[in-house]
């Protein structure tokens, strides 16, 4: 098959799959509710089992379809950053694109940031939430040991946080990162050897060759990999509803997940695309159509890096995106450009701070948007990595608000176990924020594929 009938049948069939997730995501929604109906049945035949066909679930979803993504996450990473860096050539305009890549990736966060705490202080979703709820909460709080390992295991502070971002910048050893599957790590490796690979001439051709071979490759295994998603994402969605049913969205929390919901969707689909139509050139509308693939299996599996293998097919396949712009922006994206993550942390924490009746004024406004973006930029693509970094901001704003100590509400400033509030329906909402994490980092690649675009990019 030539280059170019395999793209078309790549094209047709991207297509089809992305109807089947979209009906995957509903069914999964549908099923996750039935199921959650047998939660307090234990004694009927589904109700004994409840746990069993989670663990199912869990096991098709996380276990088979997320790790299927997560193998290609690395050799893709490489291979389309050194072809990026290569094909953009010289230092100059690396650089440039470099700068506004980062321009767009902080602009957009903190836009992001501004709407949500804007939305949380208007609508004060934290009045609904009654003292005995948030006795509750910090008990559930301190029953769930797993939040609170990975909780004590994040930075203490905003300076901790700071230099834990610069020195995860910095590999020891290359491999070893990706081993490890860190992300940063083996971009700026891969950054630095495309730029030294395009200063040693004719003798570089054959490696560059190569990493484009293995960048081709990748994708066509993107491909395969993505006729699971379906399955994947109907079984991801089905396990997260059955654990609270879709009637969570009727009780008082629902306000709060409302108000996070609405920055989303402000940010989503009038901010993103207002920058797009004006920076990018290109009609927002039907860039979001076509990206869809992306944005549902982001929706679906709560995690922009497992996503990044669809995001980079669907940009470059379908929504235009150049080579160029895909191999570097849309990688170093995945990690650093969280807008969905930004404004949520934003609303979770001041949300928090409602509840325990602190009245918080400009200053810890202020505070908790440069925590807030400075966290989202380095958590982790993975699921619910903001809440694993939400202390940082929780304590940034105790000390700002002149609280140092532990102890119980009004004499140590908002407690951390304060997230047992939000921990129930985390899950939903990461879904949507992964959603608006991933949607930022297509708008971007779009917009730079202006200043770097492919000798014959697609239209
Ligand atoms: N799950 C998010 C992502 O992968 C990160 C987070 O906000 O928890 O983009």
């Amino acid at each position: 098959m030539s280059a170019n009938e395999s793209e078309k049948t790549s094209h047709a069939g991207l297509r089809t799959v992305t109807w089947l997730i979209a009906i995957a995501l509903a069914l999964g929604a549908l099923a996750g509710h039935w199921l959650h109906g047998y939660q307090d049945a234990p004694d009927s035949w589904i109700g004994e089992r409840f746990e069993a066909i989670r663990g199912g679930l869990w096991f098709v979803g996380n276990d088979i379809f997320i790790r299927l993504l997560k193998m290609l996450i690395m050799p893709l990473i490489i291979s389309s950053v050194i072809v990026g860096v290569v094909s953009v050539g010289d230092f100059r305009r690396l650089g440039k694109i470099g700068l506004a890549t980062l321009a767009y990736y902080f602009g957009t966060m903190l836009i992001a940031v501004t709407i949500g705490l804007t939305l949380v202080t208007v609508i004060n979703p934290g009045q609904y939430i009654s003292e005995e709820a948030v006795v509750r909460a910090e008990a559930d709080y301190a029953a769930d040991t797993k939040v609170q390992e990975k909780i004590e295991a994040g930075p203490s502070g905003f300076g901790a946080a700071l230099l834990q971002i610069f020195k995860s910048i910095i590999p020891e050893n290359p491999l070893g990162a990706a081993a490890e599957g860190r992300v940063l790590p083996i971009i700026f490796f891969s950054i630095f050897f495309g730029v030294v690979l395009t200063t040693i001439g004719p003798r570089g051709e054959p490696v560059a060759g190569f990493f484009d071979a293995v960048f081709r490759v990748m994708m066509k295994m993107v491909i395969v990999v993505i006729w699971m998603a379906p399955v994947g994402v109907f079984c991801l969605l089905a396990w997260t509803i059955a654990a609270k049913g879709l009637g969570v969205f009727l009780t008082a929390i629902a306000v709060y997940m409302s108000t996070v919901i609405a920055g989303l969707s402000i940010h989503a689909l009038i901010v993103l695309p207002l920058l797009l139509w004006v920076f990018g050139r290109a009609n927002p509308f039907v860039f979001l159509h076509r990206m869809r693939s992306a944005l549902m299996t982001a929706f679906g599996t709560d995690s922009s890096s497992a996503t990044l293998p669809v995001t980079c097919e669907a940009a470059t396949l379908e929504g235009g995106v150049s080579k160029k712009s895909a191999g570097f922006v849309l990688p170093l994206g995945a990690t650093i450009n969280m807008d969905g993550t930004a404004l949520f942390e934003a609303v979770a924490v001041v949300f928090i701070a409602q509840a325990y009746g602190f009245d918080l004024g400009l200053a810890e406004l202020v505070i908790i948007a440069l925590t807030a973006t400075l966290t989202a930029i380095g958590a982790a693509g993975i699921p619910s990595a903001s809440l694993v970094l939400m202390p940082t901001v929780i304590m940034a704003v105790n000390q700002s608000l002149g609280y140092t100590g532990e102890g119980a509400g009004e004499t140590s400033g908002i407690l951390i176990a304060g997230i047992g509030l939000i921990i129930g329906v985390d899950r939903l909402l990461d879904m949507c924020r992964t959603t608006v994490n991933v949607w930022g980092d297509a708008v971007g690649a779009k917009i730079m594929t202006r200043i770097a675009p492919d000798e014959a990019a697609p239209k």
